[in-house]
């Protein structure tokens, strides 16, 4: 029996095994699909506090697990399969073994929706980001593209456009499911150039670095290339928690809700990081709601200890 089981390896369910290990509960981490999260597909952080020179993200990811190896964490590999909360102990079933727990913390992420392009993933890090906050910087006096039609690509395009040089704003479709004010402020910005009805066919990087896409345009299929150095994927985002679906409580697009902080609607149930926000997906606000999730887990423990 686990004091606590924590779902998700990345900025939250790393810093909820750093202060529930400095709480003596032997949390055990179960790692997830995408280990160390989304922070394991970046390259250089250079928001997260305390790293005046930025840090590699898989540098963090590793020192937070360190870290929370020191205290006592134990982790395990492999995706949640199952769960049960109806009764406490949960169970969680991984790799075909179910595992009972008298608290949980979900902290299974979200990942970022790519476009299924042959060498997409690859080349994270190398010009392909879905992350603008994260990496616009790297991107100072250069061409790029947004990919997408919805608010986040809008407002992606126009953070970059601090940065790049040029912004194509690549949508696939003529309409736009953006609200107006958003693609207003983008079209009234004259580094935003709107290329549409395009898909993107290629991702072109002959050195492995982004150097270009290829194009069509969905109603004449003509294709055409443009030369630019990064390409920012802003289709959406899917949070990690099909199997709580009829369990927990989440709203139309599958991010769970709270009640109040990072406490469910079950008792003894706590969720932090991505999987619960869609709004900040910041590394040091994961890091923050993890934090809370084990403190408030802990005192969950303290209050049931007698049950
Ligand atoms: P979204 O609204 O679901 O839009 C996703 C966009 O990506 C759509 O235009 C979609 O095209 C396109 N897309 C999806 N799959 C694609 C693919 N495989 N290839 C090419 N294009 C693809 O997602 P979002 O923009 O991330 O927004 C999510 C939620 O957060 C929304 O509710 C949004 O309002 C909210 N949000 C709000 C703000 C704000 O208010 N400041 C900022 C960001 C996000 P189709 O339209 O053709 O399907």
């Amino acid at each position: 029996m686990q004091n606590v089981v924590i779902i998700g390896s990345g900025c939250a369910g790393l810093t909820a095994a750093i202060y529930a290990g400095r709480a003596n509960l032997k949390p055990l981490v179960l790692e997830g699909h995408e280990p160390g999260g989304q922070l394991s597909l970046t390259t250089h952080v250079e928001n997260f506090p305390g790293f005046p020179e930025g840090i590699m993200g898989p540098e963090l990811i590793e020192n937070m697990k360190r870290q929370a190896a020191r205290f006592g964490a134990e982790f395990r590999s492999g995706a949640v399969t199952e769960v049960d909360v109806s009764q406490r102990p949960f169970t969680v079933t991984v790799n075909g073994e179910a595992i009972l727990t008298k608290t949980l913390i979900v902290a299974a992420g979200a990942s970022a929706r790519l476009l299924g392009l042959k060498g997409e993933k690859e080349l994270i890090g190398r010009g392909v980001s879905t992350c603008a906050t994260c990496d616009g910087y790297f991107f100072r006096g250069k061409p790029i593209a947004v990919v997408g039609g919805g608010d986040s690509a809008m407002e992606e395009a126009n953070f970059l456009s601090r940065y790049a040089s040029k912004v194509y704003l690549i949508h696939r479709r003529n309409d736009f499911r953006a609200s107006k004010i958003m693609i207003d402020r983008a079209k009234a910005n004259p580094k935003i150039e709107f290329l549409v009805p395009y898909v993107v066919e290629e991702i072109l990087s002959p050195q492995g670095l982004v150097n270009g896409v290829r194009l069509r345009n969905a109603e004449t299929k003509e294709s055409k290339e443009i030369e630019l150095d990064g390409v920012f994927v802003a289709i959406g985002h899917n949070p990690n928690s099909t199997v709580f679906k009829g369990k927990l409580e989440m709203d139309v697009n599958g991010y769970l809700r709270a009640k109040h902080a990072g406490i469910s609607n079950v008792p003894g149930v706590f969720i932090a990081g991505d999987v619960q926000d869609h709004r900040y997906r910041q590394a040091v606000t994961a890091a923050g709601s993890g934090c809370m999730a084990a403190i408030d887990a802990e005192k969950f423990l303290e209050e049931h200890k007698d049950a």
